[in-house]
């Protein structure tokens, strides 16, 4: 039988919205990675009432019941006492979580008050999960069929104790692991590539094959369930090749941060440098690529050029066409990523210039029309685009147009 897990978060800062329940995501992909299967996720208050209710109930629905939160030292940190007494244990004094909680304020150099001992409390019976990363230790223990697991609330705290200390614990309760794989997908909609794979999505049970939309652009999640993380590969490979001999060049990576990622690893493979010429996206493509760690040894650098003078002056984009055509037209895109590949010296350049919004330019050019452009060695190419899609607004126009002039690029640099 496999297990199945309730994340119960506790912190009366999660029920008043001043943070987001970052633990219940990164616990759900741990558990799930270790073959466990997680079926609810439930936050309470700092409030003991409350909280046992809220481990009665998990109790009733799932056999692994995992806490954050509430094990610090201050008056509302109940989750030890609480979760004690719903099983039905005392706490116990563990003079070795005292040292422990002492050297940590020597290393930090502070002073330790009396109530920080008052963690070197911990249910009878328990496995001390010892805290590396902060003074509450948290503990695991296992009741009649129930298995419970205790962290810390901070994130920094939370996440190594349950990768260090609460899986290699909860490891022998697993079954087999849980894979997946994600294919990203530029050029289609969710419910296209939904239309598509209907009916084997339907069919397949392991691996399961699922679609989510994510900024303009969707995801296909393959994710298999077997007894070791080779066997899982093997599912989910055929069901890989399956969907890109499907969706041929549609599917521009698998297990990636964006096309900015694929962009800059294909161009670093071809040896090729890259710029930008952006308008509309005010820096954005600049930024995405930026954002990668290494980006440096291929992109050289971005022009924004907001103003039509910058267009001109800086990237050398005739004065007359502007006087003539307005910033917003395929030429003037064009003519901005060959200025950009001159005065940048690099290999390839793309550009954007386009209206996002909230209003049409002051030619009228409507919201959402945007053209992108490449230049490379053997030629110039650009792209009309019509990005007004309902609801679309200015944060998603421009996200959407960095997205097709990356997608320029990278259909680019995949030709070989
Ligand atoms: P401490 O010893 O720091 O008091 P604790 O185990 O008692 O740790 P809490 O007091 O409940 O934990 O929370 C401490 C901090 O950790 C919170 O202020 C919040 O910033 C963060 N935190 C708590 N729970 C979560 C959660 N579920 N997701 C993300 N952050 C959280
Ligand atoms: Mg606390």
């Amino acid at each position: 039988m496999s297990h199945t897990v309730e994340i119960l978060c506790v912190g009366t800062e999660l029920l008043l919205g001043n943070i987001v329940n970052s633990n219940a995501q990164a616990l759900s992909r741990e558990l799930s990675g270790l073959g466990l299967n997680v079926l609810y996720h439930s936050v309470v208050g700092d409030n003991p009432g409350r909280l046992k209710a809220a481990v009665d109930q998990a109790r009733k629905r799932a056999d692994v019941i995992v806490t954050t939160g509430g094990l610090g030292p201050t008056c509302d940190d109940l989750t030890k006492q609480t979760l004690a007494e719903c099983f039905g244990k005392k706490l116990v004094f563990h003079p070795e979580c005292a040292q422990a909680i002492e050297a940590y304020f020597k290393r930090m150099g502070r002073e330790m008050t009396e109530n920080n001992l008052s963690q070197a409390y911990l249910p009878e019976d328990c496995s001390i999960l010892d805290n590396a990363w902060g003074t509450a230790p948290g503990c695991a223990f296992q009741s009649g069929g129930a298995y419970v697991v205790m962290l810390p609330g901070p994130p920094r705290e939370c996440l190594p104790m349950f990768k260090e200390r609460a899986a290699p614990w909860l490891a022998r309760l697993s079954e087999g692991v849980i894979r997946s794989r994600t294919l990203r997908v530029f050029g289609s909609t969710e419910s296209g590539v939904e239309a598509i794979f209907r009916d084997r999505m339907n069919q397949l049970t392991n691996p399961t094959l699922a679609p989510y939309a994510k900024e303009g652009e969707v995801e296909l999640r393959i994710t298999a369930k077997a007894d070791t993380a080779q066997a899982a590969d093997a599912l989910i490979a055929p069901v890989e090749a399956e969907v890109r001999s499907v969706l041929g060049d549609l599917v521009y990576g698998a297990d990636v941060s964006g096309l900015e990622q694929v962009v800059l690893e294909l161009a670093r493979a071809r040896g090729l440098t890259l710029g930008t010429a952006e308008s509309c996206t005010g820096g954005l493509i600049a930024k995405r690529l930026t954002d990668i760690p290494g980006s440096a040894c291929v992109f050289k650098g971005g022009v924004v050029s907001y103003h039509c003078e910058v267009k001109a002056g800086v990237l050398g984009v005739d004065q007359a066409l502007l006087d003539e055509k307005g910033a917003v037209c395929a030429e003037v895109a064009e003519e901005m990523a060959l200025g950009a590949k001159k005065a940048l010296g690099c290999d390839l350049a793309v550009a954007v210039t386009g209206v996002a919004g909230p209003d049409p330019d002051e030619r009228g050019n409507p919201v959402g029309l945007v053209y992108t452009a490449l230049a490379a060695p053997d030629g110039t190419w650009v792209k009309k685009l019509d990005l007004a899609a309902p609801g679309a607004r200015r944060d998603r126009i421009r996200t959407l147009a960095a997205n097709h002039a990356l997608d320029m690029a990278r259909r680019w640099l995949e030709k070989g």
